[in-house]
């Protein structure tokens, strides 16, 4: 599950509400001249300037104006929370047909063309397809597309379930031998996820998906049962066949320990002759994530693999044990971009310095404007001067933070490319993605500053395209 709470700066809060974007781009400008490019101190949030005046031109008018409509609810509280409020409502099961979203075709209709179309790709493969597509005609590099099936871990009660899989997790005898059929379905979905990418794209798993029997392992820190070790092969095999990378997702702490295993395991046995098929997901909220991305760069020194570093600041705040968690939103920051430059100048603890720095691709997965642009502009620098580098990819998601996406491919490189930036999207049904959808919802509600920051960057695109209609500028 995703969850987030956001924290930022006084400073920036104070600047987004008197004037909202445009003194903020200013401030933002006026702040980065002064600084010295590729500085030793890891960025605050106030050091990156916009890169192009108008990066949501791009964006066809469809696309536009559902973006428009969404910011305006996500950022009006008056709006968002009775819209929360249905959400919820309707995403629980046992509704009347009228309220039911599956049997009332307007309730569906209106739900479908707004946020789930904002949100997710498709609920047919045909539909996905198509969204997918859509997405790289943007300019984007690919997409990252995972299969909205998952495991939910609820604190309150200390137990996890699987929604829509619940039912099929009993186990049959077939020819002596014993199926997961949770496993099962969810190799299947993942194996189906695969066939609606291309070469490039990116496939995320997350693991707990596949059911009671994996998040018990991953529980006790173990590996998974062999079924889906075997899983985890097929579809590794499948991904290095069509040069499409895989992401494995970082979730609960509850289940780490385990993810984290298998993710290594599947990177020593993929990651070879200095390719990235797997990336683990590293949460830099976590005070130990330093040690455990260490940890990880030696065995990839010992064994010659490449190490997928992956970063995100970590969206289970609310749910993982607090104190586990750096203090303050600061400090999250201050180790997200401490760690995201040091691999981009190949220096992290003692690798780079005392011990050769391991073969490494990183990707960035933010929103934080300020932590991307930055990576983007060292690694530019970097490989300008012929310094030591790694190789860096960008994500976000879809149908949030078009405006960072939009910027970080308005940042042309040395080679007049963009940056490699991938939206990630999930796909499934309209039941299967509720909870995903609801989750975006509160993310929102909570990422109060980038939520405003997202709204005025869009209304400044509106009055940009009207000007436009009628003749200005
Ligand atoms: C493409 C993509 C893939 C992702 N995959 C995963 C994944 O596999 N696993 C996962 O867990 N998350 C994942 N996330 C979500 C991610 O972890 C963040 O929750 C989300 O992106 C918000 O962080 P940010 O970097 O965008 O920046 P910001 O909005 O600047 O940071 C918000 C984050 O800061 C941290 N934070 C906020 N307040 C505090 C505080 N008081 N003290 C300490 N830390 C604080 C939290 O992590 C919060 O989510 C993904 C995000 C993207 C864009």
């Amino acid at each position: 599950m995703l969850h987030t709470r956001y924290g930022a700066p006084a400073v920036l809060k104070s600047i987004a509400r008197k004037d909202g974007f445009t003194l903020l781009a200013t401030r933002l400008s006026s702040s980065y001249a002064t600084k010295e490019r590729g500085a030793l101190s890891t960025p605050r949030q106030d050091t990156v300037p916009l890169a192009k005046a108008a990066p949501l031109s791009v964006m066809p008018m469809p696309m536009f104006l559902r973006s428009l409509l969404v910011a305006t609810i996500s950022s009006k509280k008056w709006l968002l929370l009775p819209s929360l409020r249905i959400l919820d409502f309707l995403s629980k099961p046992h509704r009347t047909w009228i309220l039911n979203l599956e049997k009332n075709p307007i309730l569906y209709a209106i739900l479908k063309k707004s946020f789930y179309d904002q949100f997710c790709a498709g609920t047919t493969p045909a539909e996905t397809r198509t969204c997918v597509n859509a997405l790289k005609n943007l300019g984007f590099r690919g997409v990252i597309l995972t299969y909205a099936s998952e495991m939910v871990f609820d604190h309150k009660s200390g137990s996890d379930h699987s929604p829509g899989a619940a039912a099929e997790a009993t186990k049959e005898e077939g020819a002596g031998v014993k199926i997961d059929n949770v496993i099962e379905s969810w190799r299947a979905g993942t194996v189906g996820t695969i066939d609606l990418i291309d070469e490039g794209d990116i496939l995320a798993i997350k693991t707990s998906g596949a059911g009671p029997a994996v998040v018990k392992a991953f529980n006790e820190g173990n590996l998974p049962p062999q079924q889906m070790l075997d899983a985890l092969n097929d579809i590794g095999t499948k991904c290095k066949e069509r040069n499409i990378q895989i992401i494995v997702d970082a979730e609960s702490q509850h289940y780490q320990k385990g993810i984290n295993r298998v993710a290594l395991e599947m990177m020593r046995k993929f990651n070879t002759d200095g390719r990235v098929v797997v990336y683990n997901t590293y949460q830099v909220y976590l005070k130990g994530t330093k040690s455990l991305i260490m940890s990880h760069l030696a065995e990839a020194e010992k064994d010659g693999f490449t190490l997928g570093l992956k970063l995100v600041r970590g969206a289970y705040i609310a749910t993982d044990d607090r104190a586990l968690i750096h203090d303050t939103k600061q400090d999250t920051d201050d180790n997200y971009n401490g760690i995201a430059q040091g691999a981009l100048r190949q220096q992290l603890g003692e690798f780079g310095g005392s011990r050769p720095f391991p073969s490494v691709k990183l990707f960035l997965a933010s929103h934080n404007r300020d932590s991307v642009i930055s990576a983007q502009r060292l690694h530019e620098q970097r490989t300008a001067a012929g310094l030591p580098t790694v190789d860096v990819a960008f994500g976000q998601l879809h149908g949030m933070s078009d405006e960072v996406s939009f910027s970080l491919l308005a940042e042309k490189g040395n080679n007049g490319q963009p940056p490699a930036v991938f939206k990630c999207s999930t796909w499934g049904s309209m039941g299967e993605c509720i909870g995903y959808l609801l989750r975006r919802a509160v993310e929102n509600r909570d990422a109060v500053l980038r939520t405003n920051d997202e709204y005025m960057a869009l209304r400044k695109e509106a009055g940009r395209r009207l000007r436009s209609v009628f003749g200005g500028a």
